[in-house]
């Protein structure tokens, strides 16, 4: 991303931010979804642990029961996405080989919610790590969507394993601190352990340093302090987003709620206590279902990025 691109991103994100604070679930557990998210204050959305007796049934949504083991069609196939109750999306075009996105191995670091491409893509990112589902495997599996994980370590620590699974497919996993906290209310020494010390838990676990980092819920994500933190800590990037799923539609920063290029979308992963009676896989395939009707295809947002030299 050039710098002109970068700093317009950045102002936006910033302008952005205290609605999203308010309305974005980025909790381990107690986040309100979606629809209510646009209707309620977050403060007063008593939402955790009610699983809501109206939940509504839009969709099916996947039959995991009707899938025999050992009857797995082709990944990415027509098959796999009807198993699902998918129309798949369009293919991914190959990755730029001029990535948009150029990080520096020293300085400063950019903070960006999208990536500047003409491609009709979109960029999917998974926080937190609360719910692990088998079938979200096996979903992605079945599909060869790529995400993106922004992992908080007390709540993934429990399973590490679970993630590996989901790396194994070619998925990257990336700091989203140790315990959620919101960087803004805490001084830089806390700031900098929550990310240094997620840093190198991630790192241990899962092989590779992570190359980006996200504030929960976006909080201080331009402030020097984090900025300075992630610098520290080895992160070379900011990652903010544009659209935010909830339980059956994402939550659009753009007044006319459409996708656009290059967009860098959020979703958690959740369960039934979150998402009123939702599975993460249905959630999942509403997403989809909705980058579908837009047309986009989601590609891997690694591949836009040129991780700076070693
Ligand atoms: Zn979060």
């Amino acid at each position: 991303m050039n710098r002109q691109a970068r700093s317009r991103t950045t102002v936006y994100a910033a302008g952005a931010l205290a609605l999203l604070a308010a309305v974005t679930g980025c909790t381990s557990g107690g986040d309100s979804g979606a629809a209510s998210a646009a209707l309620v204050p977050a403060s007063g959305s008593p939402t955790s642990g009610s699983p809501a007796t109206a939940a509504p049934s839009r969709s099916a949504g996947p039959s995991p029961t009707a899938s025999p083991t050992g009857g797995a069609p082709a990944a990415g196939d027509a098959a796999a996405w009807a198993k699902w109750h998918l129309t798949p999306l369009p293919p991914a075009p190959p990755a730029p080989a001029d990535k948009p996105v150029k990080l520096a191995r020293t300085g400063p670091v950019p903070v960006f919610s999208e990536v500047k491409t003409s491609d009709k893509v979109v960029f999917v990112t998974i926080d937190d790590g609360a719910e692990k589902d088998p079938k979200f495997v096996e979903m992605l599996t079945d599909l060869k969507v790529p995400v993106s994980m922004f992992l908080t370590r007390d709540i993934v620590k429990d399973d590490y394993g679970y993630f590996k699974r989901l790396q194994a497919l070619g998925n990257h996993i990336h700091n989203h601190t140790v315990d959620h906290a919101q960087m803004s209310k805490v001084p830089p020494e806390k700031q900098k352990s929550e990310i240094c010390d997620a840093q190198a838990a991630l790192t241990q676990q899962y092989g590779a340093p992570p190359l980006l980092f996200r504030p929960p819920y976006g909080d201080g994500a331009n402030t020097p302090a984090l900025n300075t933190a992630v610098q520290q800590c080895g992160p070379r990037a900011v990652v903010l987003w544009r659209e935010s799923m909830q339980i059956h539609d994402m939550q659009y920063q753009a007044a006319d709620k459409k996708l656009r290029a290059g967009d860098i979308v959020l979703a958690h992963f959740r369960g039934p206590k979150d998402l009123k009676g939702e599975t993460m896989t249905q959630m999942f395939g509403e997403l989809l279902a909705r980058i579908q009707e837009q047309g986009f295809a989601v590609a891997r947002l690694e591949d836009y990025i040129e991780a700076p030299a070693a």
